[in-house]
């Protein structure tokens, strides 16, 4: 398994709509493995295609539950309301305020093709359309209002120096510490 560097905001990619996949093979399974490693080294709860810089309709998810990957998934139910403050490892260190669906449930294909439904409450339900929306090319920003966006934009010019080329590459020492604990970066 492999580190993939992190896509962060300033790059096109995370404003594409990805491409439904066709075909799940060991290739997509060794792409879903490097996913949820760079996830876990990056103490994200979850990462989508585009954040790594693929075009693949897949994310990787896991909660604290276990790791659960969807490929092409799609909300087919959602209800109830819940705001909560939200991140992004594409957009790091900075944070808002996002009004999400309660509850959800997901119809996608997992890692061996077959189709499964997963309902998700709270947390998993935020992940779920956090990581979705990354495969339609939106970002948690786009939620917030004018004046908070602006904010986190001014936030942001300060921070993206950080990232030349907008990548976030993770550090020998970031990989070596690495934790599984999930924080609140999506
Ligand atoms: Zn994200």
């Amino acid at each position: 398994m492999s580190v993939l560097d992190i896509h962060v905001l300033g790059d096109p990619i995370l404003r594409e709509v990805t491409t439904p996949v066709v075909t799940v093979d060991d290739e997509l399974r060794r792409l879903i493995d490097d996913m949820f490693e760079t996830m876990y080294v990056a103490n994200g709860v979850g990462l989508a295609a585009p954040q790594v810089g693929r075009r693949e309709r897949l994310a990787v998810l896991d909660v604290g539950g276990g790791p659960i990957a969807v490929i092409n998934p799609e909300i087919v139910a959602a209800s109830g309301r819940q705001r909560a403050e939200e991140g992004c490892l594409s957009i790091p260190e900075i944070f808002g305020d996002v009004e999400r669906a309660m509850h959800v449930t997901v119809r996608a294909l997992d890692a061996q093709g077959e189709p499964f439904e997963l309902e998700g409450s709270e947390l998993l339900a935020r992940c779920l359309q956090h990581e979705i929306d990354h495969l339609h090319g939106k970002l948690f920003l786009d939620y917030l209002s004018v004046l908070k966006r602006r904010s986190a934009m001014s936030q942001w010019d300060r921070l993206k120096k950080e990232f030349p080329g907008n990548r976030r590459v993770l550090t020998a020492q970031e990989i070596a510490e690495h934790v599984t604990k999930p924080d609140e970066e999506l």
